[in-house]
């Protein structure tokens, strides 16, 4: 690990006034950002350790759904009784994600700001254009089993990693950004940024930016939700694929759906065009079907991770069919 600055912080204005320093991190729970300092991935001159800020509540908000602190551990989340109650899908993802210890320890902005799995960007040598702008991307014609097949370029095929911001996605969530003059929010689906050919450009976060808060909308009535992982192993592994599955009904009709993906994308993806299918629909597992091969088409699978296409439209077809029977409590 190279030397650096080590900043402990108490108010928002010295997190932002510090953040503006070139080469400067936030430290929240330290999982991830500690593994890819010893890896050497990010040398920070300066170390803002935001964790003494009052940013650990989860509260209503006054137009009905939730504020969630950025300091909010993952477990404290997913065992939040109303969470529980209101958004099972959040809480399913998060638990299917890490480790116990690691849940009680990550925080949601740091699940939020998480680094890619990527082996050639964590290996620290292979040319890698999100770790060493202009360098290129290894898996192009690398082994790329673990990559992404949406939301691809030349530069970059490395999923995002959270199972916790597939749900997020599913759910609306908006990210409340703050540190600059005017405090901000960005949905997230706009919130991270497709890799084109700036693949070491992830988020919407400014320099002097941080996280503060996840806003969750209220759910109607009636909302059904899933989340459904397949992975390598049935523990303590990262998604091959994930769907999280909302599904907003009228008795036995599906009004509005939202499916987001995990696993497959460079972020977590929305599929608009086969959300549509199931809008005002009577759901059947031919419609279930055909939503599932809609949300692939724009897929682009290369030799060794062709596999994911048909395994995410199988866990879409799946997913839909658990959300469907599951009423939330
Ligand atoms: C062995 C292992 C297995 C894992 N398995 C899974 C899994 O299956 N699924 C899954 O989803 N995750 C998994 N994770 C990842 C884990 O969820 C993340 O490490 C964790 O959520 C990061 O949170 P943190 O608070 O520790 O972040 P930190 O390590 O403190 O920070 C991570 C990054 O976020 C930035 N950051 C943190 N907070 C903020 C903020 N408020 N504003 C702006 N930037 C911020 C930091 O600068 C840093 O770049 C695994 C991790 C490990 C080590």
């Amino acid at each position: 690990m190279k030397p650096f600055r080590y900043h402990r912080i108490k108010t928002l204005q010295e997190a932002s006034h510090l953040t503006q320093e070139p080469g400067a991190v936030i430290l929240a729970g330290g999982t991830n950002l500690i593994d890819m300092m010893r890896l050497e991935i990010m040398n920070p001159a300066a170390v803002v350790d935001i964790q003494s800020l009052p940013l650990n509540q989860i509260e209503t908000l006054p137009s009905g759904g939730f504020r969630i602190g950025s300091l909010v551990r993952n477990s404290d989340l997913a065992f939040h009784p109303s969470i529980q109650k209101e958004y099972p899908v959040l809480s399913q993802a998060i638990l299917s994600g890490a480790s116990p210890q690691i849940r009680n320890q990550a925080t949601v902005g740091g699940n939020l700001m998480q680094r890619t799995r990527c082996t050639y960007f964590r290996d620290g040598i292979s040319p890698c254009s999100k770790r060493n702008p202009g360098t290129g991307c290894s898996a192009e014609h690398g082994y790329h089993r673990s990559h992404a097949v949406l939301g691809i370029s030349d530069s970059c095929s490395a999923t995002h990693p959270s199972d916790m911001c597939v749900a997020l996605a599913a759910l609306d969530a908006q990210i409340v950004l703050e540190g600059k003059k005017e405090k901000r929010t960005v949905p997230i689906t706009e919130f991270y940024l497709l890799p084109q050919n700036t693949p070491w450009k992830e988020t919407a976060l400014e320099p002097a930016e941080i996280i503060t808060a996840v806003d969750l909308p209220e759910l109607p009535e009636g909302t059904r939700t899933c989340y459904l992982k397949v992975r390598d192993r049935s523990s303590y592994e990262f998604a091959l694929v994930s769907a999280a599955v909302v599904l907003e009904f009228n008795q036995n009709q599906i009004q509005k759906a939202r499916i987001a993906l995990g696993g497959i994308a460079v972020k977590p993806w929305r599929v608009p065009e086969a959300e549509k299918l199931l809008h005002h629909s009577t759901p059947s597992k031919k419609l279930f079907q055909t939503c599932a091969e809609t949300a692939l088409k724009g897929a682009k699978p290369k030799k060794d991770n062709e596999f994911k296409v048909e395994l995410a439209k199988r866990v879409i077809l799946h997913a839909l069919s658990l959300a469907s029977k599951t009423k939330k409590e």
